[in-house]
């Protein structure tokens, strides 16, 4: 780094966007601007900068988080990190990676579309991280956008209070600028193709009474939540923009209101004051509450934003190119120096690291050291998407990110059998990429599966084995990923006694197998006291109810939510071991899920479908004959949209479906929800086809 950036100086932020509502444009100017980039690459032209990978130029969508920095302010004085967020919801992942770092957002909506159900989706997520955000309301130049809807849907549907900070000047074709009501001027963009030329103008009479009445909108606003600011106004005392920036920042950063403004990415007009929001008004490191971990003990720890606290840093991000592996990182505490060893809490190895660079768009700078607060990249080391790296000498383990179960698998294996070992290698690359694509190894068939969040996010993957690494593969049909589990409390013996001829054998467990709460995953607990069974053989008795999790109970899948309390048991002297008690509870754990009324969990995905109002009923049928329920229906610009739950076995294909009976006119998105019992017709056809 050329110069040591300030904490308060710095800005990680994501723009998040429903998609198509302008996020890959917005960024591209937002390049430009900032002087990183000399050409504006148009999205339809395949060259947006952000887009590292292919298939994502082809597909229109941005598949991963890239991190870019770019520099704004007096004497470039502020440092934006701009960690870019994926709008599919295949992706969630990668949101929800993204925000896990981010400090703060600019929320894109299109001010045609509104809040959609996306929107939706992403501003929930962002609830989730607590991040503060501002909103831009984008293509004000489209016929139909309207400002004042988009910022009362805002406030309406995702529950937020909105303060309008400016007005659009002009409307569809003949928008032209802003009215900015912090500072009370017109700001009119040149019609010149990179809108770099701008006229700051005295508010014209035409807009002057409108733009009196939203300022003074914003006045009580910012005197609503903050006291200070309340008192100067209410005594009528001399308000500068200074202030109103101030007491905007305070309630941006501390979430009791959303900021909203507007303007056109694609013409280049508003992307100056989207920029400037970005440094007045969002979080820079020190302004959020300091990272909290775990210590090796398990105790929690905390670490402030500050280069003189020990080194603790987040791997969010892995990107596999030509030169090796990148590990994008977020610095918590401490300072990253070139030539450091650090410890990555997984697997508790030491890291040196080699190389740092600094991500731009187009170039990467090597650096010798990253402060705190800020995002780096380092070469060539060995961690996977949410390890913690950290000083040695003070141990952390920062909260990783939720990653989603997977609910679909598909057999792959590659076209040239001589490619196996090739594959396998490639596709744990993926894996230390994203952690949500998941692969084992069908223990019959010997065939390798693939693991996954929906249908798109496995196409793209076994589409990148192709693309990055000239793998091609034949793949099965999707499957669902069925899980298993009990709904009765059993007390279960289990014996392994050998004791004529050759080396004796004696494990011996009583075992309580009973229920969990959903998603509660398996727990285990021994209530052995007295030395019924001595300690060093609870660990295997563990190991063998672990190892026997992955083979089902009836049909091969999964057991989950099962909790197993080791009651009692015997031993011997001489012939007890550590295999015999591990083989006598695998045996009690098989026989008791038995009589346990095992079944079958299928996921359940939440399914937002958007249609014209004639082929509502014709949707809602199908949904219903789909075992889907409905649970929210509500109207928008003549459209319906439709909340449901529907069971993912019944929706492959669903877009092609829904696509021929609109005719192409309704769109849907879906992620997952929850799991829950397979019905009883369904469960023992499914059982049927695994044991036959
Ligand atoms: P993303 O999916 O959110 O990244 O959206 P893109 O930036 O790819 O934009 C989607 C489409 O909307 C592209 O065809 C853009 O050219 C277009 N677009 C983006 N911003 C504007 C805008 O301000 N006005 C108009 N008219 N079109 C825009």
């Amino acid at each position: 780094m050329t110069k040591t950036t300030l904490l308060q100086h710095i800005r990680n932020i994501g723009i998040v966007a429903h998609i198509d509502a302008g996020k890959t444009t917005t960024t591209e100017r937002i390049l430009y601007y900032t002087g990183l980039s000399h050409k504006i690459g148009e999205v339809h032209d395949g060259e947006a900068i952000t887009d590292y990978m292919d298939q994502e130029r082809e597909r229109g969508i941005t598949i991963t988080s890239a991190a870019i920095t770019c520099t704004w302010g007096e004497n470039d004085i502020f440092t934006i990190n701009i960690i870019d967020t994926p709008g599919h919801v295949d992706f969630t992942i990668e949101v929800e990676r993204s925000m896990r770092v981010l400090d703060g957002a600019v929320i894109i909506f299109d001010g045609v579309a509104g809040v959609e159900p996306q929107s939706e989706t992403v501003w929930r997520q962002a609830d989730r991280y607590n991040i503060p955000r501002i909103c831009f309301v984008n293509k004000m130049d489209r016929i139909g956008a309207n400002f004042y809807r988009c910022a009362d849907m805002i406030y309406k549907r995702l529950n937020k209070k909105t303060i309008i900070l400016t007005l659009p000047i002009g409307i569809n074709n003949n928008f032209k600028g802003i009215i900015d009501l912090i500072h009370m001027k017109e700001i009119i963009w040149s019609n010149d193709s990179l809108g770099s030329t701008f006229q700051i103008n005295e508010i014209s009479n035409n807009m002057k009474f409108k733009s009196i009445k939203y300022r003074k909108q914003l006045l009580e606003n910012c005197a609503d939540c903050d006291d200070n600011f309340a008192e100067t106004y209410l005594y009528g005392k001399q308000i500068t923009s200074k202030d109103i920036i101030k007491s905007l920042r305070h309630g941006t950063i501390n979430n009791l209101f959303t900021p909203v403004f507007c303007g056109s990415a694609f013409k280049n007009k508003g992307i100056q004051f989207v920029l400037d929001m970005i440094v007045d008004l969002l979080p820079s490191p020190i302004d959020i509450p300091p990272m909290i971990g775990k210590d090796a003990n398990g105790n929690k720890i905390t670490r402030k934003a500050s280069n003189q606290e020990p080194l603790s840093a987040l791997a969010f991000k892995i990107i596999n190119d030509k030169y090796g592996q990148l590990t994008f990182l977020r610095i918590y505490s401490g300072v990253i120096k070139k030539g450091m060893t650090l410890l990555n809490m997984r697997n508790n190895k030491k890291i040196r690291i080699g190389r740092l660079v600094k991500m731009f768009a187009n170039k990467r700078t090597d650096v010798e050291i990253a402060n705190s607060g800020n995002i780096i990249t380092a070469i060539g080391i060995d961690a996977i998407t949410g390890d913690t790296l950290c000083d040695p000498k003070h141990p952390i383990i920062l909260e990783s990110m939720k990653i989603p179960p997977s609910v679909i698998t598909l057999a792959i294996e590659p076209q040239n059998k001589a490619d196996q070992e090739k594959m396998n290698l490639c596709l744990h690359k993926l894996h230390k990429e994203d952690p949500s694509l998941r692969i084992t190894t069908d223990k019959e068939t010997k065939q390798t599966i693939i693991a996954g969040m929906g249908e798109l996010h496995l196409e793209i993957s076994v589409d990148r084995l192709k693309r990055e690494f000239s793998i091609n593969t034949n793949v099965g049909n999707p499957q669902v990923a069925y899980k298993e589990t009990i709904t009765k409390t059993i007390t279960q013996e289990g014996k392994y006694i050998k004791q004529s001829g050759g080396r004796g054998q004696y494990g011996h467990v009583y075992l309580k197998i009973q229920p969990n709460k959903p998603g509660k995953g398996f727990i285990f607990e021994s209530k052995i006291v007295g030395g019924a069974i001595p300690k060093e053989y609870i660990p295997a008795i563990k190991k063998g109810i672990e190892e026997t999790l992955n083979n089902g109970i009836r049909a091969g899948y999964p057991i989950v939510d099962i909790k197993v309390i080791l009651l009692d048991g015997s031993y011997h002297d001489v012939d007890s071991s550590e295999i015999a008690f591990k083989i006598a509870s695998s045996i009690a754990f098989k026989q008791g899920t038995l009589k346990g009324h095992p079944i079958l969990l299928e996921p359940i995905m939440k399914a937002d479908i958007i249609t014209p109002e004639d082929s509502l009923g014709d949707v809602i049928g199908d949904i219903n004959s789909k075992r889907g329920k409905i649970t929210n229906i509500t109207e928008k610009n003549q459209l319906k949209i439709i909340n449901t739950h529907v069971p993912l076995s019944e929706m492959f294909g669903y877009s092609n479906g829904l696509r021929s009976r609109t005719q192409g006119r309704a769109t849907f998105t879906m992620e997952f929800a929850h799991y829950k019992k397979v019905p009883i017709n369904i469960d023992n056809k499914i059982i049927n086809i695994n044991t036959t």
